[in-house]
């Protein structure tokens, strides 16, 4: 069986061959789900980009053990409103924030604690009515409420689309997403940039470099198949 460093170097193998000549950085970040603090030091150690986490009480635990030390931290769950004061200001990004009320939380937390939280926000690409995240359709809606929260800036958007379909992909659902950040590159929101695209997951991950993304989250590629 190969390595966490192997592995990881087989997945900036495959980003690279993806981006096919295109000028761009993609950040791999590690995620760390179901995974103790020795193998996140061992990718941390191995140079993944940052290390992103689904539970806060499993950040929570890790992160008492110093398991990020040296590595920005990231929040990709779905985030429940009475978790945030758990949340804000202890990790670099939260990836995964769709809603008016949960802007409006971060917000008065991060305001509290004098500090700028950065995060994206979650488009539920394919209108999955289970999923998390916002539809396409209100995102203007979110970023100006996001202009009026001075302690948040908004720096892209993140989707995690349907598992990959038998035969097909998640290609067109990446191109929307593309659209949407580029689209949104050029309007002028107080306290919102697109700097960050975070879609691609270990089934995915080459398609939606192909299609633009600048951040991938990656668990199994990584870590091998998680058993549950
Ligand atoms: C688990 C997880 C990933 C990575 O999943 P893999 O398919 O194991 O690469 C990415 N993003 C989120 C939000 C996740 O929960």
């Amino acid at each position: 069986m190969a390595t966490i460093a192997e592995n990881i170097q087989t997945v900036r193998a495959n980003i690279a061959a993806a981006l096919s000549g295109a000028d761009r950085a993609v950040l791999l970040v590690a995620a760390t789900k179901m995974n103790d603090a020795d193998r996140v030091r061992e990718a941390i150690a191995a140079g993944v980009d940052g290390c992103g986490e689904n539970r806060v009480q499993e950040f929570l635990e890790k992160d008492a053990l110093g398991a990020y030390d040296g590595c920005p931290k990231h929040f990709i769950g779905h985030l429940q409103r009475n978790k945030v004061s758990k949340i804000v200001g202890r990790v670099d990004l939260i990836q995964s924030v769709d809603s008016a009320e949960l802007l409006r939380l971060i917000e008065q937390r991060a305001a509290a604690l004098g500090i700028v939280q950065d995060i994206l926000i979650e488009i539920s690409v394919a209108g999955e009515a289970q999923k998390s995240g916002i539809a396409p359709e209100e995102l203007s809606t979110l970023l100006s409420a996001a202009a009026t929260c001075p302690h948040i800036a908004v720096r892209g958007l993140m989707c995690v689309p349907p598992i990959v379909p038998e035969g097909g992909s998640n290609r067109p659902y990446f191109a929307l997403m593309r659209q949407l950040f580029v689209d949104n590159s050029g309007k002028k929101y107080d306290n919102v940039s697109m700097d960050f695209l975070s879609m691609g997951m270990t089934d995915d991950y080459t398609d939606a470099v192909a299609e633009g993304a600048n951040m991938v989250r990656i668990g199994s590629a990584i870590f091998g198949r998680r058993q549950y």
